[in-house]
């Protein structure tokens, strides 16, 4: 039998099993799901084991040249699954074993590190005369066992510092296992016991329990209002799951694993929690797949990626928020966890939940009545609090009674009696920056951004951005096309909101969160707890603030612009702003006062804003579905979107064209739609030209991508051009 092997490099043309003889030496090593090295050509390269077979007849097998790592790189279960995303998704199965094992490629195993500890018979340095040493010596007496990093930035000094301790004898150096590793060895169990139940939520746990019980493959739809308590439902479900001997895997959007999620689950899980983010460092993450592989933890809680946890044993898979776009992976392979989690299930017999306050019409149509996915509800808030009353400001009314400003007189009253009471406010814009738009008012010339179709964005720091790209420069005080002096700064982002919030109520503390402001690491947990602390009035900022955030003081949110998102050129546009609408609006009225929401629009009437307002979620699913239905869009058809890029504007469109043209001929009853300039046209100085793909059934569209791809790929245009896959898009852009 000679081993199977894929061989890791990008390229299609390579994408398929070559066959290598065990040599004598590697024998019973190689397993599948092993990393190796093979002769490839002139060089070698790595490569994984996918399988053992007899080999075609006639050829000279070559030898496995070397195993990289101990054990295979993959369980079982995480090949079938990459067999299944390359097949689904039409990338090359070494990619999607690349994306799988991505954290064990790039991890290093965890050395020794060394810790210090404060030599007490020495005599301490002088404050006076050592003043870093000293701060030094007393923060290791004060902490012993800190690396030497850890003392430095406790102490406030740098490294070095730590080092002349060391030379001088003052600080002994010890050999440890690394701390992070250290602090999860806490108690198994965590110290938080669960609250009661309501009636809802008791129903929605037993039917997931009996579910894991009876070992039935189901999938549930956790429907339920903002404030519901989805997540106790979730916690408690894991719990069953755990005392069963089953591990668990919930998954939260980026945006929603704040250091609150965190602590709940290590409150109520202990050191069984394996936390996986795109904060971690690769070492971290490596140390967090260890222990789950060694069985030390067996509660995931992560983003997209940790759908590719290696659990052995999963029988819980939960997904929090399943109607978020960030499930979806924007660059190849283009997967969805979700999509991915229901075919883990399936191989290892997990029940899957999926929750949400708005979830997407895909799986609410797989919910109705005979569909395969059962329906619980949680329909009311906890405790009884009623849901916020929301109120939808005309802002052509607003215009036409003379306040042609940002703020409406509505909303500038609410925020006022709010602040008389000391409650507090959240404001939502989804545009960062101050100015969207400048524009020079004698010529018309738009500032665009010379590498993307884009316009550029007016910072208050006086500089132009792009938000595709890093492209930034200094605002010209004169136009750069005919040199007038009359600039115009228009459009509104959520800098300019903070100013005129800051002009109409001086007296308030006003605190802005967006990607400039907060990033993803400690800024942004600092303006989060600095505002639940009560140390602002009003939080201004982009959908970082309309996600998950549980602050009870907050009693008034503001949506300056509802538009911004329904008008975009994407057949998900309503949907979209329906579930932004109704996130951000749940986060008012959560403690124990009444919440309010107060929305603007150019569009009062559209159902997208009307049902929001009335909580409607079941109203909004039928008049979205009557339209997708109209327009033969998911869920009542599938998609598959093919992006063709590259530098040369010509090529990209011939690219498009021939693609479209070699789908066509098949006739395999796939409507094409284009090809057509992408609606971002260009990005980061490539062209964008896409066509859209719908059938009824999937498998036509993989048949039909497929076979073009393959007739593509020996043109010589095919070359210049990159044509990327999005099986089941999430964005039209
Ligand atoms: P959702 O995710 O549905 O918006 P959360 O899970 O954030 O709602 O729950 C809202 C709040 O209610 C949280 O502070 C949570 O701790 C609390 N909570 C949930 N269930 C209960 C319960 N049965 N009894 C008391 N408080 C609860
Ligand atoms: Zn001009
Ligand atoms: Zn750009």
């Amino acid at each position: 039998m000679a081993a199977e092997v894929v061989v890791s490099l990008a390229l299609r043309r390579v994408d398929k099993v070559f066959y290598y003889n065990v040599p004598p030496h590697l024998e019973g090593k190689v397993k599948v799901g092993s990393r190796v090295m093979v002769p490839f050509g002139r060089r070698q390269v790595e490569g994984y084991v996918v399988g053992f077979g007899p080999a075609p007849a006639g050829t000279g097998l070559k030898d496995i040249a070397d195993i990289l790592d101990e054990g295979p790189l993959l369980t079982p279960h995480q090949l079938n699954l990459a067999r299944w995303m390359a097949a689904y998704y039409l990338c090359p199965l070494a990619a999607a074993i690349r994306t799988i094992a991505w954290p064990l490629l790039h991890g290093s195993p965890p050395g020794r590190t060394y810790v210090l500890l404060p030599q007490g018979d020495r005599e301490a340095p002088d404050p006076r005369r050592a003043p870093k040493s000293a701060a030094a010596w007393r923060a290791a007496l004060e902490h012993p066992g800190l690396s030497r990093t850890e003392l430095a930035r406790k102490a406030g000094v740098s490294p070095s510092v730590v080092d002349a301790l060391v030379a001088r004898g003052l600080l002994r150096r010890v050999e440890q296992a690394p701390r992070w590793w250290e602090e999860e060895e806490g108690p198994l169990v965590g110290s938080a016991g669960p609250p009661v139940l309501n009636e809802e939520q008791e129903r929605a746990v037993r039917e997931i329990v009996t579910a894991l019980e009876r070992k039935e493959r189901a999938v549930f739809l956790l429907h339920g209002v903002t404030g519901s308590g989805k997540t106790e439902v979730y916690l408690q479900a894991i719990a069953a799951a755990l005392q069963r001997g089953r591990q668990a895997m919930m998954l939260v959007p980026e945006i929603a694993l704040t250091p609150q999620m965190v602590e709940i689950f290590k409150n109520r899980f202990g050191a069984q929690v394996a936390l996986l983010h795109s904060r971690l460092t690769q070492r971290e993450r490596y140390g967090e797949y260890q222990r789950l592989r060694s069985g030390k933890a067996n509660v995931v809680l992560g983003a997209r990626s940790a759908v590719f946890a290696p659990l052995e044993n999963p029988g819980l898979i939960v997904i929090d928020e399943e109607h978020e776009p960030s499930y979806k992976q924007e660059e190849s392979p283009r997967y969805h966890a979700r999509t991915v989690a229901l075919r883990l299930a399936g191989y290892s017999g997990a029940v899957v939940v999926l929750g949400s306050a708005t979830p997407s019409l895909e799986s609410y149509a797989q919910a109705g009545g005979r569909g395969p996915y059962r329906l619980l509800r949680l329909t009311r808030r906890v405790g009884g609090r009623p849901l916020p009353e929301v109120h939808v400001v005309d802002l052509r009314q607003e215009m036409r009674e003379g306040n042609p400003g940002v703020l409406s007189r509505r909303l500038q009253e609410a925020i006022a009696e709010r602040l008389a009471r000391r409650e507090q406010v959240i404001l939502f814009l989804n545009r960062k920056g101050h100015s969207t738009l400048v524009v020079c008012r004698e010529c018309g010339l738009v500032l665009k951004c010379p590498q993307c179709d884009i316009t550029l964005t007016y910072h208050l720091s006086q500089r132009l951005r792009c938000h595709y790209c890093s492209f930034n420069v200094r605002a010209p005080s004169l136009c750069p096309g005919c040199g007038s002096r009359y600039l115009a700064f228009l459009g509104t982002g959520t800098q300019k909101i903070e100013l005129e919030l800051q002009r109409l109520f001086p007296q308030a503390g006003i605190l802005r969160l967006d990607s400039d402001s907060a990033g993803r690491g400690r800024a942004y947990r600092e303006i989060i707890d600095g505002f639940r602390r009560g140390r602002a009035d009003i939080l201004v900022g982009t959908q970082m603030v309309a996600k998950g955030l549980d602050i009870p003081g907050v009693t008034l949110v503001g949506v300056v612009n509802a538009d911004v998102s329904l008008y975009l050129p994407d057949f998900r546009a309503s949907e979209r702003t329906f579930q932004l609408l109704t996130q951000v609006a749940g986060r008012s009225g959560r403690g124990e006062r009444e919440g309010e929401v107060i929305i603007q629009t150019y569009t009062p009437h559209h159902y997208a804003i009307t049902c929001a307002r009335d909580h409607d979620y079941l109203s909004f699913y039928r008049q979205e579905m009557a339209v997708r239905r109209t327009l033969g869009y998911p869920p009542f058809s599938y998609l598959c979107r093919l992006l063709v890029t590259g530098v040369g504007e010509d090529s990209v469109a011939e690219g498009a064209g021939i693609l479209a043209r070699e789908i066509r001929a098949q006739e395999a009853g796939v409507d094409v739609l284009g090809p057509a300039p992408a609606p971002l046209g260009r990005l980061k100085g490539r062209y964008r030209w896409h066509l859209v793909l719908k059938a009824g059934e999937q498998a036509a569209l993989r048949e039909v991508v497929g076979a073009a791809l393959k007739s593509c790929e020996k043109m010589a245009l095919f070359r210049k051009v990159r044509v990327s896959v999005d099986m089941a898009p999430q964005s039209m852009m």
